[in-house]
């Protein structure tokens, strides 16, 4: 056998790997023909022959790399394995790759396309075809476009799965329809970076770092977490310390050198007591700082008077972070100052190998969890580790994404119930607030598509959503695209089953390390059927049942909404090769490859194989790093083409051509810097004060809604921590792998044993927790591995269905009734739990585990960040032994209570209406889909167009 080097691939020696090593990973040359013994036959040896396909998992944003193993006898799937391959994950997975198999054999999976059979909500079905599920919701949109109503269309996302495919299609039917689950997830996490660099989200080099600083917990179950779990690990087997914050004895907690058992919301505190003893101790990256900070801009700002010297800011800074000492910072979140000192002076020493990340925790936690990112990021900065090797990139450095054939141009329409004028500088939509919005009359959905997402169980105040979803007259269609049932759906006109990892086309790029890849799922038993020699049309003809994918499925609407192609919208579907004909899914990708991905095209051609073959046997390709660098991009020269005609800016330095920035003058030399207003690191924010948050122009540290002054022991007040994650679980989507249930099937409430002896209670017995609009009743677990005056319950399980068969999977849901009282206060109570039952898998008579854990998000009000737009997910709680009546799973929600904490939120923004530009929001700050500028002017209101 040939040894065949994988790519990035180090052995705990040091030596790179090889296939060879790895004996359970089968070299390409044998995919077609895999032998393995039939481990159930033993001890006999019964040969069983596989075709290995390589695909993408679908459990999680990281995109691993999958391996299918079809047997060649039955045509079936038989099991997922990692690819070694994929530069990301490089053949390892955690166990939700290799759960993708329960959720493909589930026998309870949505199967076909439905409709709904009475009203909405009310639990019937009828099956329907997809032809007939095509037209109706064709009709609906098609409507809405013509009559000039697009803003009343939309996408609403939680895990996209793939890379620009969608901004395509809404760009091509001209509407402002993007919604996601952003404001639930990373909105304030993305706003700190952004804010800095004008890039959302950051890509340490985990491997060659020599200090690696994490807030939260990425490396057991975070973003991107296998792929970054398995870096860290190489950098701390290669001498690097690793530091963790976290309220929350993580398993990643476990392992760091450095545990920082904060108090939530007193990050930011802490960051900015290193970041003053960096440069009061003079560790900081002088030369870095003095080139690629905007200090000119904040010293002109905001000292004039002063001297207008480097020298001199770093002074002012001094200055400014004065109060930020170590014992200040200890004060605020019971972390020993001295820690502190240790930990910034070995970053300062680390340079520009310090490697830092942070995403949902504590940004998602808090009001103004975006300062935690921003203080962040300060260090890095300070430490000149930007995009360094060992440091931490901004993510699109470290990601590539290809440009598809025919772009449509941005839409001149704004949706105001997406992007509200509350929150110019939200950092997606506020998605959170839809059904407010609606209820308050400020708009309609004629067409609503959620995908992937499931805002009745996923979001705060789910009864909102369901009160919202029952109203036709406000939500007119709900169509749900989804692989798996969801509460959500149940709610739906239609319910439509799309693929999961092994049923679908995607192409995906993350920033899982200092390299740029690509990685291509696709429908496995559609490309095995393919290459022996059976045409499939559609991707729902190979798969289960009628399971169809997203990709195909826009295609087909997008014609039928425009079946002549006079809207303008049919061109963006025809193929690019066959001009007027309808655009097939393998001519899409096969474009793409052979001619936006920089390398690929000569390595497929020295194996013989077009662009398309190659990505269709390896399922990944690593952009070669001369054609897409991937270190310290903003030093790169500004290209020739952009510097002819380019006018420079006398005081700022800043490149301007045709109108645009195109770079920044630094010490003499045209660099490309960062897509800033300053073309630097901004520091010094000017949009934040313009834009009406001025004491949010540096980076600083907010009180929480849930800071220390806020809770009152002595009442018995608690912070609750309701965010964490479990490594086996994803939200939504696991729910019907039977492995991980087996594995995770239990949310209690963490407490600290002083807390626990305080109320009285024990592991086990049931606890009432109390939030401002209601309550939830679940098991304590009394632990020392979560901080006195904090109780944290994981947010994955609590699934609930209220009909058996439909609406959620049996091994993770209860049955549940729930209704409004006279009262107008909504409950639920669960009336069965998880029990074993008959079915044509034997497993489910074997389920052992009785309880489904607690849906403790329906008892949360919404808590919208004034400026992020995040929902600061922690709250404020009591938390009391269960009252006489009371039973697991009970909650109870008070919707008058609700909207209240929605006003007082809302009272918390400073819209920026009356602004001379007429803006809407900062032209230059990133949107997911993007409309052209004349659609930021607020006087352009789509009804007058
Ligand atoms: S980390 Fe796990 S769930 Fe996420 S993509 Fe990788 S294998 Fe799948």
């Amino acid at each position: 056998m040939t040894e065949i080097p994988l790519q990035d691939h180090i052995a705990p020696n040091g030596e790179p790997m090889t296939v060879r090593d790895l004996a359970s990973c089968p070299p390409p040359e044998r995919w077609q023909d895999w032998m393995e013994y039939d481990a159930k036959a033993w001890p006999r040896k019964v040969e069983r022959h596989y075709e290995l396909i390589p695909t993408i998992c679908f459990n999680c944003e990281a995109a691993c790399g999958l391996l299918a193993y079809i047997d060649k006898e039955t045509g079936r799937i038989k099991k997922f394995e990692g690819n070694p391959y994929h530069p990301g994950s490089r053949g390892r997975n955690c166990a939700k790759g290799p759960a993708t198999i329960n959720q493909i054999n589930d026998h309870e999976r949505i199967l076909y396309p439905m409709k709904r059979a009475g009203k909405r909500g009310e639990g019937k079905w009828e099956r329907t075809t997809w032809d007939e599920a095509l037209e109706s919701i064709a009709a609906k949109i098609r409507a809405a476009i013509v009559e000039n109503r697009r803003d009343e269309v939309m996408y609403h996302v939680g895990r996209p799965g793939h890379d620009g495919y969608m901004e395509r299609v809404l760009g091509a039917w001209g509407v402002d329809a993007h919604n996601s689950h952003t404001n639930v997830c990373s909105s304030s996490g993305r706003f700190g970076y952004h804010i800095w660099c004008g890039l959302d989200r950051p890509s340490p080099d985990h491997a060659n770092a020599r200090f690696i600083l994490l807030i939260s917990a990425h490396l057991e179950t975070g973003h991107y977490f296998n792929p970054q779990a398995q870096r860290i690990i190489e950098g701390k087997m290669k001498g690097a310390k690793l530091a963790v914050m976290d309220p929350r004895l993580s398993n990643t907690a476990s392992t760091a050198d450095y545990w920082l058992a904060t108090w939530p919301g007193s990050e930011a505190a802490v960051l900015l007591a290193m970041a003053r003893i960096i440069l009061v101790e003079k560790l900081y990256n002088r030369e870095y700082m003095r080139r690629w900070v905007n200090w000119q801009e904040y010293l002109a700002a905001e000292h004039p008077n002063e001297a207008q010297t480097f020298e001199r800011f770093i002074e002012l800074l001094i200055d400014l972070y004065a109060e930020y000492t170590p014992e200040f910072a200890a004060g605020e979140s019971g972390v020993a100052a001295e820690m502190i000192v240790d930990m910034a002076r070995q970053i300062g020493h680390a340079g520009t190998a310090f490697a830092a990340h942070t995403w949902r925790a504590a940004s998602a936690g808090n009001l103004g969890g975006w300062q935690v990112p921003r203080a962040l990021w300060f260090l890095s900065v300070l430490t000149g580790s930007i995009g360094t090797p060992g440091g931490t990139a901004p993510y699109a450095w470290n990601k590539f994404v290809p440009t598809p054939f025919l772009k449509p141009g941005p839409t001149d329409v704004w949706n105001e119930l997406l992007f509200p004028p509350e929150y110019p500088l939200a950092n997606y939509e506020l998605s959170i607030l839809l059904p407010y919005f609606l209820k308050e009359g400020r708009g309609k959905v004629s067409a609503y598509f959620t995908r992937v997402y499931n805002p009745v169980w996923t979001n705060p105040d789910g009864t909102a959503w369901i009160e919202a979803l029952t109203n036709e007259q406000q939500i007119e269609l709900h169509a749900a695209l989804t692989p798996t049932w969801n509460e959500t759906a149940w709610y739906a006109d239609y319910v439509l089953p799309m693929g999961l990892a092994s049923e679908r086309h995607d192409l995906m790029s993350q920033e899982t390390h200092a390299a740029r890849w690509i990685g291509f799922r696709q429908p496995v038993l559609r490309v095995y059927e393919e290459r022996h020699g059976k045409p499939v049309e559609f991707t729902y003809q190979a798969n289960p049942g009628e399971v169809w994918e997203e990709d195909e499925f826009w295609i087909e609407l997008s014609w039928r909404i425009d079946p002549d192609g006079s809207l303008g919208i049919r061109r963006y579907f025809e193929s690019p090769y066959r001009p007027g004909a309808k655009l097939t899914i393998e001519e899409y990708y096969r474009w793409m490859f052979e001619n936006s991905v920089p390398g690929l095209p000569e390595a497929a051609a020295q194996e013989g194989l077009s662009p398309l073959a190659y990505m269709q046997k390896y399922g990944a390709f690593t952009i070669p790093e001369e054609k897409a660098p991937v270190f310290q991009i903003n030093e790169q020269a500004v290209k020739p083409d952009l510097l002819q005609g380019a006018s420079v800016d006398a005081q700022t330095g800043v490149l301007t051509s045709g109108g645009v920035k195109v770079g920044v003058m630094i010490d003499g030399k045209a660099c490309e810097g960062f897509p800033t207003p300053s073309r630097k690191l901004e520091f010094y924010s000017a949009t934040m004060k313009e834009w009406g948050w001025p004491e949010g122009a540096v980076p600083g540290y907010t009180h929480s809604h849930v800071h220390p002054s806020q809770i009152d022991p002595a009442r018995g007040e608690y912070l609750l921590i309701p965010t964490f994650r479990l490594p086996t679980l994803i939200h939504t989507r696991s729910h019907n792998a039977k492995w991980l249930n087996e594995i995770s099937n239990a949310n209690p409430v963490w407490i600290h044993p002083r807390d626990a002896q305080r109320i009285g209670v024990q592991t086990g017995d049931l606890v009432r927790v109390t939030t401002d609009i209601g309550y939830y009743v679940n098991r304590a677990w009394v632990t020392e591995g979560i901080r006195p005056g904090v109780v944290a319950c994981s947010h994955h399980m609590g699934r609930w269905r209220l009909a058996t068969g439909t609406g959620a999977d049996r091994w993770a849901s209860a049955k549940v009734e729930l209704g409004k009282g006279q009262d107008g206060i909504w409950h639920m109570r669960q009336v069965e739990g998880v029990r074993p039952y008959e079915s044509k898998d034997p497993d489910s008579s074997r389920i052992f585990w009785r309880e489904a854990g607690v849906h403790q998000n329906l008892t949360f009000p919404v808590h919208p960040d004034p400026v992020s737009g995040m929902h600061c997910w922690h709250q404020k709680v009591t938390v009391t032994p269960a009252q006489r009546g009371d039973r697991y799973g009970d909650i109870s929600v008070d919707p008058h209570k609700a909207q209240e904490v929605y006003q007082q939120w809302l009272a918390m923004t400073r819209p920026q209406t009356q602004r001379s530009d007429g803006l809407r929001r900062p032209l230059w700050m990133l949107r997911p889909y993007k409309p052209a500028a004349s659609a930021y002017q607020r006087a352009q209101s789509i009804r007058e167009k």
